[in-house]
């Protein structure tokens, strides 16, 4: 029998990102996937003949550039086009806001509903993209052992301080201030106009469990700009081909330096002895041995579905159960016959369809959608977040068609009144009734649709809550404290039992970071061994 090094738990893009650098090192590694295709919440999936659908993860911009690189994913396909215009916000009393690649556009646009805005923008790009390279230094590495416990873990605290010390009073105490402000709070010290700041605080509401006035969206709104397209920070892009390109490349770059995937191969347990994980059973009660086993499921999964109580210490196993992974995002897929034509900018196709098409007028809007579900209810109006790849990738569906991913906010998992199986459709119909109001002939125009809400995307994509970060962004569930303090650094209570996914640093997003630590910390575990 085959002896692996490493089993990976879960092909999704972490795990694939685990399994490429594993394998180029030398390791032999066995990659495990209960599904039938790779990618886990970055996939294309053929759900209605001859439309491709990035069923969950629908935009690339986080996947870091080293990934990139290192593994050379572009020869195994991965392709991003440039969004542009990368925002169309629509408005009810009929004006509407372009946001575009080239600023003096961006201005103009910006100009229609603040001069003063409009002449602070260019100032605000550049402090958002200050801190972010300050944030993002820290993206691919190993937080600091927490609380320290010798002196090598204290020259980790002061190589960490290191990093902020060419910072001055002002960018510490902006830096602090994102870190802990809401989104609402952070905008309103830059700009008047409520249109430009609703279309910028919808990144800092994106699979958060709080509204744009709740503290810590700031980060959040942070977390969007921390990436990039061809070289340009803070540019998302269509992926050709579809999400699950991602990941099909990165399956590509593992396969290529010798890791095996298996597809269809549910783990049911992580066998554990001694105290060290020794290998996984599966759903079909095949076993397989191994030094290591990185798990790309979320915390809750791993800890509490796939490994025996027994192996874990008590406490660790409380902060696990009190770890937050609540979904309040809903993600629609719609096939199209023709495209939306709003009324404020009538006619097809036009820039607005290259665009993520916000609808949403105000951060009041956003925040009493907020209000609602922080009651247990789907927001009676919620945020919606629109795009239609095949504007740029037109492959994804037969001629002439469209697919429309529609994301939104809020649909809380846990509903008090009712259960998503009694109100998936009735929400999205209520979800089509705005859209109507904006494009009036969106029913006419649809020929399939798939409603995935928190309750279909845990079921679907087997992450806990439905949360699209496998956690919270939190502060509290953030760096030194993710998922729990003192089992930030990859490793877990279980010897040779690694977590390589999103609900480890740093958290979510189609980034490939997580992964890409976990495989550095398995390596030095475990290099001298091969
Ligand atoms: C609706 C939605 C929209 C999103 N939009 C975007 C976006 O536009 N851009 C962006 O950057 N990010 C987006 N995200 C977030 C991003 O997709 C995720 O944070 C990221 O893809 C998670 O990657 P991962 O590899 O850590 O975990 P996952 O992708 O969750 O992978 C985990 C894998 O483990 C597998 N698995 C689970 N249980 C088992 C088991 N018992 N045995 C074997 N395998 C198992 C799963 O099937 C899955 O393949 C979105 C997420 C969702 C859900």
């Amino acid at each position: 029998m085959e002896r692996y090094d490493v089993i990976i738990a879960g092909a999704g893009h972490n795990g694939l990102v685990t399994a490429a650098y594993l394998a180029k090192s030398g390791f032999r590694v066995l990659v495990l996937e209960r599904r039938s295709l790779v990618g886990g919440c970055s996939v294309t999936e053929e759900i209605w003949p001859g439309y491709k659908v990035s069923t969950a993860a629908y935009l690339s911009s986080l996947l870091q550039e080293t990934i990139v690189r290192d593994l050379e994913l572009p020869r195994f396909g991965y392709h991003v086009e440039p969004k542009d215009p990368p925002f169309f916000s629509p408005f009810p009393d009929g004006r509407y806001l372009f946001m575009y690649q080239d600023e003096k556009r961006t201005l103009a646009e910006i100009t229609k509903f603040s001069a003063r805005d409009a002449e602070r923008f260019p100032a605000y790009e550049a402090h958002l993209e200050k801190l972010a390279i300050v944030v993002e230094s820290l993206l691919l590495t190993t937080p600091p052992e927490f609380p320290p416990t010798g002196p090598g873990d204290l020259i980790d605290y002061l190589k960490l301080l290191g990093r902020f010390r060419k910072l001055n009073t002002a960018s510490l105490s902006a830096l602090v201030k994102i870190f802990t402000q809401s989104a609402s709070d952070f905008l309103d010290e830059w700009f008047d106009s409520p249109e430009l700041k609703v279309t910028l605080a919808t990144d800092g509401v994106i699979g958060a469990n709080g509204g744009p006035r709740s503290a810590g969206t700031a980060y959040i709104l942070l977390h969007h700009v921390m990436g990039g397209v061809g070289g340009r920070r803070g540019v998302w892009g269509f992926v050709r081909g579809g999400m699950g390109a991602v990941s099909e490349a990165i399956a590509a770059a593992a396969r290529n330096h010798g890791a095996v995937i298996r597809t269809d191969a549910a783990i049911r347990r992580i066998s554990v002895r001694n105290g060290r994980a020794t290998g996984v059973v599966l759903d079909s009660g095949e076993e397989i041995d191994a030094r290591a086993v990185a798990s790309n499921l979320d915390p809750k999964s791993t800890f509490l579905g796939l490994v025996e109580e027994k192996h874990l210490p008590p406490e660790f196993l409380t902060s696990i159960r009190h770890f937050r992974c609540e979904g309040t995002s809903c993600k629609i897929n719609l096939t199209l016959n023709g495209l939306p034509d709003f009324r404020c900018l009538p006619g097809a196709p036009g820039p607005q369809h290259r665009a993520t098409m916000h609808l949403c007028p105000s951060i009041d809007f956003v925040e009493r959608a907020w209000d609602d579900a922080k009651y247990g209810r789907p927001s009676h109006a919620p945020l919606l977040e629109m795009t239609l790849p095949t504007i740029y990738d037109p492959s994804l569906a037969p001629a002439g068609k469209h697919v429309m991913g529609i994301f939104l906010q809020y649909a809380p998992y846990t509903l008090r009144e009712s259960t998503w199986d009694q109100l998936r459709e009735p929400f999205a119909d209520r979800v089509l009734d705005i859209i109507s109001e904006y494009a009036p002939n969106i029913r006419s125009i649809i020929d399939h649709r798939q409603v995935l809400t928190p309750l279909d995307l845990e079921r679907r994509f087997g992450i806990a809550g439905g949360n699209i970060f496998h956690g919270e962004m939190s502060l509290d569930q953030m760096f030194l404290m993710r998922p729990v303090a003192g089992w930030a650094r990859y490793r877990t209570p279980v010897k040779g039992l690694y977590l390589c996914g999103s609900g480890a640093h740093p958290g979510g997003g189609v980034m490939g970071a997580p992964g890409y630590n976990a495989a550095r910390e398995i390596r030095k575990d475990f290099g001298k061994l091969l």
